[in-house]
């Protein structure tokens, strides 16, 4: 299956955790990550702190989707990730924005991602690697690009 996979971070060495975490992708049983984004710097957005560093990875896996979920779980926890509150900082977020074309919606999975579309932090990442790819139920990714348009995001050299 081929996934896109959200990478965020916002604490600590944010840069090097999003480095770190893509190593942490490709080294996941039977995964490689066919194509990584630049790095992105984008103000917090429903969020508190430091600037965040942003990229999107795709990746092909084995894994099923719930199962990819508990694997990056694991990731952000290497990372010493904390949920203190809901959209606290963070040193690692990894969100799986898409799963093939499928459209999961149990308790704590829902694909395509549900705010993708609305967030800069995303949608340019994503775009830069796949300028095509479709959002199942919702279209061409691209379409959504002019309305998030006024989100400050600068790519990183
Ligand atoms: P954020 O919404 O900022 O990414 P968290 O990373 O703390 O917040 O995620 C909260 C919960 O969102 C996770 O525990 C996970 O179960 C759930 N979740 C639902 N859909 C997804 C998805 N597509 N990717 C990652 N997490 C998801
Ligand atoms: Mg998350």
């Amino acid at each position: 299956m081929i996934a896109y996979i959200g990478i965020g971070a916002n604490l600590g060495d944010a840069s090097a955790n999003v480095d770190d975490a893509l190593v942490r992708l490709a080294a996941l049983d039977g995964c490689r990550v066919l194509a990584a984004s630049s790095k992105y710097r984008t103000a917090p957005i429903d969020s508190s702190g430091a600037d965040y560093v942003n990229a999107v990875a795709c990746i092909e896996t084995p894994l099923a989707a719930a199962a990819l979920l508990t694997a990056l779980h694991a990731i952000e926890l290497a990372h010493g990730r904390e949920r203190p509150y809901r959209n606290a900082p963070r040193t690692l977020d990894l969100d799986i924005l898409l799963y093939g074309d499928e459209q999961i919606d149990l308790p704590a999975l829902h694909v395509p991602h549900p705010r993708m579309l609305e967030r800069a932090f995303v949608l340019v990442p994503l775009l830069e690697i796949a300028p095509g790819i479709m959002v199942p139920g919702r279209g061409l990714a691209s379409g959504f690009l002019p309305a998030v348009a006024g989100q400050g995001i600068e790519a990183m050299e």
